[in-house]
Parts: structure tokens; sequence; C-alpha cells
């Protein structure tokens, strides 16, 4: 037995079904500056997996290119308890976009049945482990999670970061 065809009864067998991902790593051009983060790993997966490209920033109504936004003092969940906020870099207030977007890939989710959400690392969106935060005009990497991933940990999916499929298969995390 060849080793895509084992994998292929492994994946039956877990049942992973659709898998939501940035939509920046699939190489879609969504990212603030007008950029993507294409992956070869994770566009690799499409062998056998259904992937679903979402752009939370983008479902929340924000434009691209668009200013580059941070959460302010917090994290996601923060933003979606209404103690922090997510501001432009030009101290724009874009935390309802934020709340908005995470609730349409919520809501993707669901319509899709889908149990596992790869993201992209470092986004106030999507960032899975780390997110960068502004504290008194400084800005600096912490440990964190992205709006969409808060709201979607809450209902139980499974979030993996890109750097995790980096050094993992993805059965062997699911
Ligand atoms: Fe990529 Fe997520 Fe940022 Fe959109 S919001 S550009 S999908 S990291």
């Amino acid at each position: 037995m060849n080793h895509i065809k084992k994998d292929t009864e492994k994946v039956e067998e877990l049942n992973i079904g659709p898998i939501i991902v940035s939509a920046c790593l699939l190489g879609i051009s969504c990212v603030y500056d007008g950029s993507s983060n294409k992956n070869k790993q994770i566009l690799e997966l499409i062998e056998k997996h259904l992937l679903i490209p979402v752009c939370p920033e983008q479902l929340g109504g924000l434009s691209t290119p668009r200013d580059p936004q941070d959460i302010i003092r917090g994290s996601g969940e923060d933003v979606l308890q209404g103690k922090a906020k997510v501001v432009t870099i030009n101290g724009n207030d874009v935390t309802e976009n934020f709340k908005k977007g995470a609730l349409e890939v919520l809501e993707v989710a669901k319509l899709n049945k889908v149990k596992i959400v790869i993201f992209k690392e470092n986004s106030p969106s999507c960032g899975v482990h780390f997110i960068y935060n502004v504290k008194q005009n400084q800005r600096f990497k912490t440990s964190g999670k992205g709006v969409t991933t808060a709201l979607l940990l809450e209902n139980n999916l499974r979030i993996l970061s890109e750097k995790e499929l980096e050094e993992n298969s993805l059965i062997d995390l699911v």
C-alpha cells in the first residue's frame, strides 16, 4: 500500500471533513498590504482535503489594501468581551469589523460542518498562539489569540497554525 493511499484511508477514518484555512496561506492576496502568505506545505493539503479559504478581515468589511492594525492591550478573547479594541496604525477603531469577520467565519464553519481550522500565526484575526500587541505606542509580539481564533475556540473548533503544520503532519495533530 503506498503512503498516499494509507494517508487517505486514515483521513477517512478520522473523518476530518472540510478544513477552513486563512486565505492568505493559500496564495490569496488578502494581507493588509495586498500580498499573500502563500505556504507550499499548506497548499499541498489540497491533494487530500477540501480546503475552504477565508479572510476574516475582508469578511468583516475591510478593504485590501488596508492600514495595518493591532489589538490594543489585550487578546482576541478580550476584544470579544469588550475589554480591548483593534485599532489601525492611523488610530481608526476597526473592532466591529473584526468581530463581524469572526462571526462570518463561524457561520462558514457551521454551514460546512468544519471541525479543523488552519490559521496564520501572528495575525490580530487569525493568530493561534501569538499576536502583536500595542502598549504605550510600542508594538511587540506576545502570546495570545486573534479575534476569529478566539471565537472559533469558544465554539469548540480545533485550530492549528501553519507553523505547527511545518513541523508535524496534519494526521499527527488531529
Ligand atoms: Fe490572512 Fe487572516 Fe490576515 Fe486575512 S485576516 S490576511 S486570512 S492572516
